[in-house]
């Protein structure tokens, strides 16, 4: 292993999120337009090119690989990438293989993942209303998608639900949720949804649910206490005394994680992102495609890009403009 990635903030980059695909089966409104256009395939990094790219960043000390998108399970041949990162885990230098995915292909391919040692997958899950999951992912069906829950259980991964807070939209459905989550031993965590493509889409702020009114509801209902759990992400979790349940909160608007960040992203083409909420990225697809013979240029270049992560982001709604707007979507970096 060669030395640990450490930024100029003393912050050491152990976790890589990485986009495998930009292209998705849903098109959820606060995530895709309808009609997108999406990568030509030579602008993606081959599943050989991932494997090489993940493998460095292990061996310079990312001990937790995040497997997002698009919809990462909608890539081509996907699961050869899967069984090719077992290789890290069974060697003990990654602790963790995991993926985010809107459960449209879980049915099909959860006890694979767990074949790779995958033992956790979150799945992106706004609402179980079948009229509102059609209205919210556009393409999507919710059946489908409660059968790949299904079937993730019964192969023994670890689910958790992401669901972004949409007012108006399942704030009726906040208590539903939580029940449906405990009754089948699922953590939940919600997000706030954030402020990505889509530029002057005003329906935007009138979503925005802020998650102290969402913590707010639990205590009107629940007693909730705060858990000291960190993740190094945004992520901020409290338990619900009476169910035992643990929610997470992901506020990256309204709250400040970025002293304790852990991670980068990777695109699906080789584009680090050293920030999500900053333009700031460095290209890593040159370096890899240009020295098929050598990791050493990419190795530099990754060391280079860690040296300009930024000390923290600027999401502010709270002047009712959507002030650090970002003009990629998060399919695009991934989330
Ligand atoms: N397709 C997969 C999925 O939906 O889980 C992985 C990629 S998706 C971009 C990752 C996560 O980002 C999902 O949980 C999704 O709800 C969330 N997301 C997308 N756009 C968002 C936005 N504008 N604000 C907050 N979360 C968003
Ligand atoms: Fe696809 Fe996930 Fe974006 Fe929805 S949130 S459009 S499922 S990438």
């Amino acid at each position: 292993m060669t030395a640990p990635l450490i930024d100029p903030f003393a912050r050491a980059i152990t976790y890589l999120r990485v986009s495998v695909t930009d292209r998705c089966d849903f098109r959820c409104v606060y995530c895709m337009s309808e009609n997108m256009t999406f990568l030509p395939k030579k602008e993606l990094l081959t599943l050989e090119e991932l494997d090489r790219m993940c493998s460095t960043f292990v061996r310079m000390g990312v001990e937790k690989l995040r497997i997002t998108g698009g919809e990462p399970l909608v890539r081509r041949d996907i699961m050869t990438f899967f069984q090719s990162m077992t290789r890290h885990l069974e060697s003990g230098a990654l602790k963790e293989l995991t993926l985010t995915t809107n459960g449209s292909q879980l049915e099909k391919y959860a006890q694979a993942l767990y074949d790779c040692g995958v033992r956790r997958v979150n799945v992106s899950l706004d609402t179980l209303d079948d009229e509102k999951f059609a209205k919210v992912t556009r393409w999507g069906r919710l059946p489908q998608v409660l059968r790949g829950i299904d079937a993730a259980q019964k192969a023994g991964l670890h689910v958790k639900i992401n669901a972004v807070a949409l007012k108006g939209f399942n704030e009726p459905e906040l208590f539903t949720i939580t029940e449906w989550c405990a009754s089948r031993g699922i953590d939940l965590t919600w997000i706030e949804v954030m402020p990505m493509g889509d530029l002057g889409n005003e329906d935007r702020l009138d979503q925005y649910w802020s998650l102290k009114d969402v913590r707010k509801a639990y205590e009107q209902n629940y007693q909730v206490t705060d858990l000291t759990e960190r993740t190094g992400g945004p992520a901020r979790y409290a338990r619900l005394e009476e169910s035992g349940q643990k929610i997470g909160f992901i506020t990256p608007l309204s709250h400040n994680f970025c002293e304790s960040c852990n991670r980068v992203r990777l695109t699906c083409t080789g584009e680090l992102y050293m920030c999500l909420g900053q333009e700031d990225m460095a290209d890593l697809r040159g370096p890899l495609r240009d020295h098929p013979d050598t990791e050493q240029p990419l190795e530099e270049a990754i060391r280079k890009a860690i040296g300009l992560k930024p000390k923290g982001h600027d999401f502010d709604y709270s002047r009712q403009s959507v002030d650090g707007q970002m003009t990629r979507h998060m399919s695009h970096t991934g989330g």
